[in-house]
């Protein structure tokens, strides 16, 4: 009998153990809001291939923009109920330092999203400089227009400028800035209710494996407003989806569940519904 009672006990210590382990090793399932899908990688990668990576790595559904737009198309045609195609306005990689200022991209871009199927535009790059430029411009209405997200990866000075400038546009900014903080993070985020942040590349939100005190505070202020993503920004970057999601999960691990469900992938599914 006292055996028996401690054999019992012994299990449940066990059952908590593994439970937490696997709460630490990652089981959320993840929605990731930044996939790359650009032409470098399409002679290593087939898109089966691509999908295959994706699930491995926990990934059940996923914002991708690619340059050009074709291998966005590509694994939207494979899965158009896991992938959220956001309209890149590359045509080459030589469009991303001239765009702003280009009516030809405009022209682009307001023939390819007749098609129906785009979710946001971007991710796109620019400086505090272009917020008022034409091509900006028209992006930031035809995202209020149709609903849809504008991904930039631009600093905390011109995302706070396009904030202002166009504040009925849904922003996603790409990795929190990349060099955003926390504070400035909360900060925008308190301010203005039109944005939405994804921590694609960001290793400081848990150095080590250890969640980042100030990124904790930011996450548990507004779980509804934060998403992760991976950025396979170069081809070699698919080799490390799993990886990198891995640490993600370790960091998810040390959230509160109901938070760290909002981040992995209830904001994803909330904001961009399966269809
Ligand atoms: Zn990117």
């Amino acid at each position: 009998m006292m055996l028996r009672r401690i054999g019992l006990g012994l299990i449940g210590v066990l059952l908590a153990f593994a439970t937490a382990a696997s709460a630490q090793s990652g089981q959320y399932p993840i929605f990731d809001a930044h996939i790359h899908y650009s032409q470098p990688a399409w002679d290593s990668y087939t898109p089966e291939r691509i999908l295959s990576i994706l699930a491995q790595a926990g990934v059940r559904r996923a914002i991708v923009s690619s340059t050009p737009d074709e291998g966005t198309l590509k694994l939207y045609d494979k899965a158009p109920k896991g992938i959220v195609p956001f309209l890149r306005p590359y045509r080459t990689r030589d469009d991303m330092g001239s765009w702003p200022r280009d009516l030809a991209v405009a022209a682009y871009v307001e023939e390819r999203l007749k098609r129906g199927i785009y979710k946001g535009i971007g991710e796109v790059h620019f400086g505090v400089a272009d917020v008022d430029a034409p091509v900006v411009k028209r992006f930031a209405e035809l995202a209020q227009d149709g609903g849809l997200f504008l991904q930039c990866h631009i600093d905390d000075a011109a995302l706070e400028a396009m904030l202002k400038r166009y504040p009925k546009t849904k922003m996603l900014w790409a990795h929190a800035g990349m060099w955003g903080t926390p504070a400035t993070t909360q900060r925008l985020l308190d301010t203005y209710p039109t944005l939405w942040v994804e921590l694609a590349l960001r290793t400081d939100v848990a150095p080590g494996g250890v969640l980042d005190p100030g990124w904790r505070a930011v996450f548990l202020k507004h779980p509804d407003r934060f998403m992760v993503g991976t950025d396979t920004w170069t081809t070699s970057r698919w080799e490390s989806v799993g990886s990198s999601m891995r640490e993600v999960q370790v960091w998810l691990g040390q959230l509160p569940r109901d938070v760290a469900e909002q981040i992995a992938w209830k904001n994803g599914e909330r904001l961009f519904p399966s269809p």
